[in-house]
């Protein structure tokens, strides 16, 4: 039986999609009956490939949206989550960093800035679901809502089994911020805006929050995505950006987003690559005014405190799977008057803010060249390997 003679109507929309939707009303949820089925990709267990899972039924609640993906990226926390270095409840549908097309709304989905959400729009979305409603919320971090939810961590459950970026649809619910992004975008920069880019404009945000970035010396310790993308937003406020990592390639790729020098946390004290070396050149033996440490290693954290000048302030943000404990020199940190803190993920203005900082300026800097090879959905597996490998900042995934 078609869905027409089911009773049910065609959805009309301006976007041109394959899939045929049909649309009925069941206790205040609209009903999506989708063929062909959106699929996701469910993880189960260490060493066991992903399984395709189909979702031919969807159900969006008032102010949810179902989106197609065009793209997405593997972040770090995903290859953590696949070899175990961080649990996760399964099955789990990874990935949280895309960007696609609205195809269907919930009643009154609206956008972060809270105007209406259209089908057909580009969107990206925020990793989390906030209530809007708590004291954490009401707070100003949302990202730890009481009863929060994150796109690519939950278990699938009935009702919501679209909830990762490794899928062809997500089913974005109310609570999620949602921005649109220009049709000129490359794919390869919109994706990362849901994770790594907006995290690291809340780093720089936290940094502005503690030190005039407008001629500010900062070390950004860790040359990933977050790291790279920190670097030019900064540089962009018109701080003057050291980047330390161990990887030649990424220190490289460092200078190319507006490093004016780079070193080697693996150099020996005192040769030329140093930290200490390059600092002395730069006339910055006395330290640094910010650090922002985005590669999460024990060391590198204790490098970027110990680099502070009087008045320095350390943004922790790379510190998100388990790591050794850094000792702390508490009288160091008092005399200095240092700050140290922590950022985890963003909120919507952060999303907001990425957004509309790299529709300005991605063509600034060579963003769209950090994904360094695309894989189709089914080859998901082959993907994550690839990243695994540390080659690319970043891996694609097409649906
Ligand atoms: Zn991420
Ligand atoms: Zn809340």
């Amino acid at each position: 039986m078609t869905a027409a003679a089911a009773g049910t109507a065609p959805l009309a929309g301006p976007v041109e999609t394959r899939m045929v939707l049909a649309k009925k009303r069941v206790a205040g949820r609209a009903h999506l009956t989708l063929t062909p089925p959106p699929t996701a990709m469910a993880w189960m267990k260490v060493g066991v490939p992903h399984e395709r899972m189909a979702v031919p039924e969807v159900y969006l609640a008032p102010g949810d949206a179902l989106v197609e993906v065009e793209f997405a990226t593997v972040c770090g926390s995903d290859l953590h989550t696949v070899s175990g270095r961080r649990s996760a409840p399964v099955p789990v549908v990874l990935g949280h960093e895309q960007v696609g097309r609205v195809v269907a709304l919930g009643d009154g989905a609206v956008h972060a800035d809270g105007s209406p959400l259209r089908v057909g729009e580009r969107v990206v979305w925020s990793v989390m679901v906030s209530c809007g409603a708590c004291d954490r919320c009401l707070n100003g971090v949302p990202q730890k809502c009481r009863t929060l939810a994150k796109y690519g961590h939950e278990q699938v459950r009935h009702g919501w089994e679209l909830c990762g970026g490794f899928a062809t649809h997500v089913q974005l619910r109310a609570g999620t911020a949602t921005v649109v992004v220009g049709e000129s975008m490359p794919r390869e920069i919109a994706a990362p805006l849901s994770c790594a880019s907006a995290t690291a404009m809340a780093a720089v945000a936290a940094a502005a929050a503690s030190v005039r970035l407008d001629g500010a010396s900062m070390l950004v310790t860790g040359a990933g995505l977050v790291g790279l993308t920190a670097a030019a937003i900064a540089t962009d406020r018109g701080a003057r950006i050291v980047v330390s990592d161990p990887d030649p390639a990424r220190r490289a790729a460092a200078l190319r987003f507006g490093a004016v020098a780079t070193a080697d946390p693996l150099a020996a004290d005192g040769s030329p690559d140093s930290l200490q070396a390059v600092l002395s050149r730069l006339g910055l033996q006395d330290g640094l005014a910010v650090a922002i440490e985005a590669s999460g290693s024990s060391p590198a954290v204790a490098q970027a405190i110990g680099a502070l000048d009087v008045g320095g302030a350390a943004i922790l943000v790379g510190s998100v799977h388990p790591a050794g404990r850094v000792p702390l020199d508490p009288e160091s940190i008092v005399r200095r008057l240092v700050t140290i803190r922590g950022v985890h993920n963003y909120t919507p203005r952060h999303l907001i803010d990425a957004v509309a900082y790299l529709e300005r300026r991605h063509c600034a800097y060579p963003f769209a060249e950090l994904v360094g090879a695309t894989f189709g959905l089914a080859d998901l597996d082959a993907a994550i390997d690839e990243a695994a490998t540390g080659r690319h900042v970043r891996v694609g995934i097409t649906p």
